[in-house]
């Protein structure tokens, strides 16, 4: 059998984090809200009505473009995609076409065996969302909350070269989408969606086979188990002589496999033309410099900085930028500790993480601040506590929103190297024990262990115990 490689590009679909809708002042968020109870004349498509751009929509758009290396357009267009579906009231989507809002681009994905795919972005679009249809007892139910949902259509080039690699580039999307704060990019909840478009050459060969695509996979192991299904399939179709015809297939999530839907529509199919009741979106220097003015570093430059700059190794700066709140946690921690960065690394992935997840929040939110989880690493170090001490600190502090400093100071967590304070106990010990006190003068040694087991008991752990131990000997001779 011939050898052949997968050709695979993604259509993905990202929903914006905006407060309304595209065109109308409508909620864009409607997760938790009962059908058709978002809606209005606008995005329900009613004779009359006119659209108004949310700006916030372009802002977001050319933020996400900016982090794919895109060419920003100075002028673009609102086109109509028309088609006719139920769940489409208008019988047109108000979408962009060859005037889009950027152009080009890339995203380096790395590999987890170290190497990297350039995959290159063909389109990137702003559009608005259609609503949802759903069988239901033998009637066919529409809620329209989700039309006129902003989306940004990004598609990529067939670059793509297996199941894993379109994971990877979904998860650096995801993390990338979040990092710049435009969607929250939940696949489960439709934020981000994925179409996959999969044909498979002879190696070697530079034409390009028919292509199939996937739609309708909601998880990124759903994006890898179907692409990896329809590559398989391909390569029977192909062994046993057969053509792949440019299909549609549908994943069905429940029962892992891949159906047919339709044959596919070309783009002459939708009849576009210009959107002639909005006005093309101009994006002069000036208001894409004021849209860019506080771009952040992204993650995998961050991640590269931080391996540069704070020398910790590569594992621990790519879990420190998984997120960005916890990436500036950890780089305003190290600034107030002052001391060795992997030290902070260690009590972050460690605990502080740990504190993190069980309290479903971010880096950002927690009480326990960079500064604060500063102090309890220098209390550590200091020998004011212990490292089971300072782990408990983390906690005490994380609840209480306290100073460390305070919650050692009103709880006694601090160890007591106080020598007065340790004579009395142990004088107290040796007191109450004479008959160990006699073995001991009889050359029993081991004993002394013992003692400075009573006196650490006695004082619930804090005394240092080297300390105890001299001042025992002292008093024992
Ligand atoms: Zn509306």
């Amino acid at each position: 059998m011939e050898d052949y490689e997968a050709i695979i590009g993604l259509e993905t679909h990202i929903q914006l984090n905006t407060k309304t809708k595209i065109f109308c002042s409508c909620k864009a968020d409607s997760w938790t809200a009962p059908p058709n109870s978002n809606i209005c004349p606008v995005c329900t498509g009613m004779p009359g009505v006119l659209p108004v751009l949310n700006e916030s929509v372009v802002e977001k758009g050319v933020l996400l473009a900016n982090a794919m290396n895109a060419e920003i357009q100075d002028i673009s267009y609102f086109d109509r995609k028309n088609y006719f579906y139920p769940d489409l009231p208008k019988g047109y989507q108000i979408s962009q076409y060859d005037r889009p809002l950027a152009k080009g681009g890339y995203l380096d994905v790395p590999m987890p065996a170290g190497t990297a795919r350039h995959v290159s972005i063909w389109k990137l679009h702003m559009e608005e969302d259609a609503g949802k249809t759903k069988n239901e007892l033998g009637r066919r139910l529409i809620d329209f909350n989700r039309c006129g949902v902003p989306l940004i259509e990004m598609v990529t080039g067939p670059d793509i070269r297996s199941a894993a690699e379109a994971a990877q580039y979904l998860i650096r999307l995801r993390q990338l989408l979040r990092w710049i704060g435009i969607s929250e990019a939940d696949m489960e909840k439709g934020h981000l969606r994925c179409d996959a478009n999969v044909s498979l050459r002879p190696i070697g060969a530079d034409y390009l086979n028919p292509k199939t695509e996937i739609k309708n996979v909601n998880s990124i192991d759903a994006v890898k188990d179907a692409i990896e299904k329809e590559i398989d399939r391909q390569k029977r179709e192909y062994a046993a002589g057969k053509k792949v015809e440019a299909w549609t297939l549908e994943w069905d999530e429940e029962n892992q496999v891949l159906r047919k839907m339709r044959s596919k529509e070309t783009e002459a199919d939708y009849r576009y033309f210009r959107e002639p009741d909005l006005l093309p979106v101009i994006l002069d220097e000036t208001r894409k410099q004021r849209i860019l003015s506080d771009f952040p570093e992204l993650p995998l430059a961050r991640k590269a900085r931080f391996v540069r700059e704070y020398g910790i190794p590569d594992y621990d700066a790519e879990i420190l930028t998984g997120e960005r709140s916890l990436a500036e946690y950890f780089e305003d921690a190290v600034k107030c500790y002052g001391g060795d960065p992997k030290r902070i690394s260690n009590w972050i992935m460690n605990d502080v993480m740990r504190i993190i997840n069980a309290s479903g929040t971010t880096a950002a939110e927690l009480r326990l601040s960079p500064k604060y989880l500063a102090d309890i690493v220098k209390l550590v170090d200091e020998g004011v506590i212990n490292t089971n001490t300072g782990k408990s600190l983390l906690e005490k502090t994380h609840l209480s929103g306290k100073a460390p400093q305070q919650v050692v100071s009103e709880e006694g967590l601090g160890r007591v190297s106080d020598n007065d304070a340790i004579r009395q106990i142990a004088a107290e010990v040796l007191l109450e024990s004479p008959k160990e006190v006699e073995s001991y003068k009889a050359g029993k040694a081991t004993l002394m262990g013992w003692f400075v087991g009573q006196v650490m008991k006695k004082m619930k752990g804090k005394a240092d115990p080297q300390a105890a131990k001299t001042i025992l000997e002292e008093l024992l001779k």
